[in-house]
């Protein structure tokens, strides 16, 4: 690979948190129940998720770190989705092009597991049998090794281990029912969500802050006629934080809306005293067709169909939930 792509590399994956979230995601699409992750230096040294899913097939090691090597386009719908979604089978060759990558897996039907190295993209050896349960440990070791400007840039080992400690919160908001696990390397778990039917609510009061899950309104909707729906969770007119709290996923995957945040915080603004900020989650599904998460590299800022106006359906519910529908009539 070529200086070119390794700099592409360098947009795609811009810190230990970023890396973290595809293999978050990935672990999540092989439908783990257990994510754990460990991680040194924030990341940087040393960054590992193992988790319980699905595993990988040992014929398809070599090709994993390959770029746009998938496993997940499997009908039509996924093909159109691959336009829009965009950077289907970029993760693991962009982690693999800046990075040493190793991976532990073992499918249902083998016998035994399988290790691989990579460099650069391509497997350093035969995968090497050895012990392991079902599922897959991915190990990023010396991220952006060979990108020295990254390196320069990410000094902050304490700001980069918040951060990589905000994406696992926050995925494991949206996946109640999974278990995560955070732990910095050579120390305990950090913090541990079981599989046990926590609900939203919990694993909210778990990461963020009980007094937030104590105070939180639900709503649900949906809508026919452009096929979206919506699952809101977002704190009382009581409830007062330092700064707004915002958590948004579209089809599951982590995204930010600044547009929607925005005018979400101004309607809180109306009713709430000043310097006093809501927490707010947003769990969005359309069909995938209708989103686009191709306008930056990252794949953060999205961008939807019809934005206006399911921007406005969720501002709207969540005007209904803290004033109460029949306050909302006068406030129309
Ligand atoms: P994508 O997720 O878009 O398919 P990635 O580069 O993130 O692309 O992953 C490449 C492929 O590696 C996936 O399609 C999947 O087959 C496999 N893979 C990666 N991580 C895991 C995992 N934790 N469990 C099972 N398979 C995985
Ligand atoms: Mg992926």
């Amino acid at each position: 690979p070529d200086v070119v792509s390794r700099i592409a590399a360098g947009e795609v994956v811009l810190r230990p948190a970023n890396a973290l979230k595809e293999l978050i995601e990935n672990s999540l699409d092989a439908g783990a129940t257990s994510i754990k992750v460990e991680v040194k230096d924030g990341g940087m040294k040393y960054l590992q998720i193992v988790d319980n899913g699905c595993g990988i097939k040992k014929e398809d090691l070599d090709l994993v770190c390959e770029r746009h090597a998938t496993s997940k386009l499997e009908s039509l719908d996924d093909l159109q989705s691959v336009s829009t979604y965009g950077f289907r089978g970029e993760a693991l060759s962009s982690i693999s092009l800046i990075s040493n990558v190793s991976i532990v897996t073992k499918t249902a039907e083998e016998r035994c597991g399988y290790k691989v190295s990579y460099c650069e993209g391509k497997m350093k050896d035969k995968p090497i049998p050895c012990a392991a349960n079902q599922g897959t440990a991915i190990t990023v070791e010396n991220l952006f090794y060979n990108v020295p400007l990254r390196q320069k840039a990410l000094k902050n080992l304490f700001e980069e281990h918040k951060r990589v400690q905000d994406v696992v919160g926050r995925y494991a908001v949206h996946n109640a029912s999974v278990g995560f696990s955070l732990k910095k390397y050579g120390q305990n778990h950090l913090y541990i969500n079981s599989m046990n039917n926590t609900s939203t609510k919990d694993v909210i009061g778990l990461i963020f802050d009980t007094n937030i899950a104590r105070n939180l309104l639900e709503k649900e909707g949906s809508d026919d006629t452009l096929q979206f729906k919506y699952k809101i969770l977002a704190t009382s007119l009581i409830y007062s934080a330092k700064q707004m709290i915002f958590l948004l996923f579209i089809n599951h995957r982590l995204v930010k809306s600044e547009g929607l945040q925005k005018e979400i915080a101004e309607l809180y603004n109306i009713y709430l005293p000043p310097k006093s900020y809501p927490f707010v989650y947003i769990s969005l599904e359309m069909p995938s067709a209708n989103v686009d998460v191709n306008v930056h590299p990252r794949k953060e800022t999205v961008f939807y169909l019809h934005e206006e106006y399911i921007n406005k359906k969720i501002l709207t519910a969540i005007q209904q939930l803290v004033l109460g529908k029949d306050a909302y009539q006068t406030y129309k």
